[in-house]
């Protein structure tokens, strides 16, 4: 091809406009706003979320804490730090009680007809003793003095707890997302739920079904036991259409008898090693003082965690790549950190918080991206009115940039940055845009299939910008008196 001479002028013309252009942009831009330029074109042009939370998913897959999955996905975390070029790359070791392996799950109803009934086991749910039969019965309790109403009637039966929740319909298309539900007390409710299953066991009820509170075929999935023990009884979830079946057959208390067979899970004999991805970018004039960006890496075990929370784990991995690349060189050190335990408890980041006691007084912020596909509209301030001045101008150049919205003082306690406020360190979450989330997390279909590139990168931007500022700032980030509600 013969090149054009008015061609070239004309590129020796924009070569011109852009040095100008930039020039003047650089007058007029502070350093703050420049950097922050910088570091959304670096993820904007450069990003490997897509390609690392493929590997994560579809090679890695399940990431159940305590099993082979997730110490794979811990070597991997680590693997790739490394070649991020990160410093102080470590696994961090804390233990749980029991691991626990799924088996199979069989369940059917018997009377008034048979038919099949869709079932998985609840996490750290024990086997059944072969197929166990018994009538269903539904107890209606919140507290443990509901359960009194109940001693001595419950014997051989299999029981359900929950009437079912409004479904999402097929015709509803496209989906319409819920109004979020008012903020749950998640410790209370896991001790209640505790309670409860060992008054049942002492009753004589031989097991527990749950509904999994989705649409369309797809589980729920969570622990039932504490601390990573054995449950106290054999525990299944149900799909929303077998639930739902077997709540229209015992309408007017009509009998409905179901067998439940829950085999070959196993737990193992002894207490297991499971582990946190830590990393580090070392601060240059404040490096015993940190920021922390995290994530959870542990996920349920029938789908591959994609957007729970595989999309963290992406998000906090590029923003590691992309800041160690600029070579920018904050004052303060940013530590990466990919949690374990995170779904039966937010028991990995408890225990980072207990081993590092003394240098929480040195930890300036933590930001937890943990919402699955979906832009973050806004940081969630999660009761710290303090830092709303500081943080509002940090994030300022986003607003102009990228659309970010005014700063929110939610609190939203689900993920891992509960565990750092508690003990009065600054914990934020990312409010993000509803996607799949709330549909397909704990279940069967979260998947690969899922993901939003750009939402990625839009969540890798935000993840980024903050800490890079936030480890700049002259002073660490104000702090509230520590709540005086005890940890669980
Ligand atoms: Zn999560």
């Amino acid at each position: 091809m013969t090149r054009n001479p008015l061609h070239a002028g004309a590129l020796l013309f924009s070569a011109v406009l852009l040095l100008v252009g930039s020039g003047l942009l650089a007058q007029q831009e502070d350093p703050l706003a420049a950097t922050d330029r910088q570091i959304l074109t670096e993820i904007a042009e450069h990003s490997e979320q897509m390609a690392n939370l493929e590997h994560l998913t579809d090679r890695i897959g399940p990431r159940l804490t305590g099993s082979p999955g997730m110490k794979r996905a811990n070597e991997w975390t680590a693997e790739r730090f490394r070649t991020y070029g990160l410093s102080n790359v470590h696994l961090e070791a804390w233990t749980i009680a029991h691991a626990w392996r799924r088996g199979t799950a069989r369940a059917r109803v018997l009377v008034p007809a048979e038919q099949a009934l869709a079932a998985e086991a609840a996490g750290w749910s024990p086997n059944t003793p072969g197929p166990v039969r018994g009538r269903l019965l539904y107890v209606k309790a919140e507290k443990k003095e509901d359960l009194e109403g109940y001693r001595g009637k419950l014997r051989g039966a299999i029981v359900v707890t929950a009437e079912p929740q409004p479904r999402q319909r097929v015709q509803e298309r496209p989906l319409v997302p819920r109004p979020p539900r008012p903020e749950r007390d998640f410790a209370a409710l896991r001790r209640f739920a505790q309670e409860r299953d060992e008054f049942f066991k002492a009753e004589g009820v031989q097991a527990v079904l749950r509904d999994s509170d989705k649409s369309f075929g797809l589980f729920n999935m969570s622990a039932v036991g504490r601390d990573y023990q054995p449950a106290p009884l054999p525990t299944a979830f149900l799909t929303p259409e077998s639930y739902d079946l077997l709540w229209r057959l015992r309408k007017n208390e009509q009998l409905v008898e179901v067998e439940l067979d829950i085999a070959g899970s196993e737990f193992s004999p002894d207490p297991v090693e499971v582990y946190n991805t830590v990393a580090e970018i070392p601060g240059g004039e404040k490096p015993e003082e940190v920021v922390i960006l995290g994530a959870h890496l542990d996920s349920w075990d029938l789908g591959t965690g994609a957007t729970d929370n595989g999309t963290g784990v992406s998000v906090v991995l590029e923003v590691a790549r992309a800041l160690k690349k600029l070579d920018l060189k904050p004052k303060r050190t940013l530590r990466f950190i990919l949690f374990s335990g995170e779904e039966q408890g937010l028991n990995g980041s408890r225990a980072y918080v207990e081993a590092h006691k003394e240098e929480m007084a040195k930890v300036s912020a933590v930001l937890v991206h943990d919402y699955g596909s979906g832009r973050v509209e806004t940081i969630a301030l999660q009761g710290n009115p303090q830092v709303y001045e500081v943080v509002s101008k940090i994030v300022a150049p986003l607003r102009q940039m990228i659309g970010f919205e005014e700063l929110s003082l939610r609190s939203i306690s689900g993920s891992d940055h509960a565990s750092f406020n508690r003990v009065g360190v600054p914990g934020f979450f990312c409010q993000q845009e509803r996607a799949t989330y709330g549909q397909t997390h704990h279940s069967q279909g979260d998947t690969f299939d899922k993901i939003v590139r750009e939402d990625l990168l839009n969540g890798a931007q935000v993840l980024a910008v903050f800490a890079y500022n936030v480890a700049q700032l002259e002073d660490m980030l104000p702090r509230r008196p520590v709540s005086p509600t005890p940890a669980p």
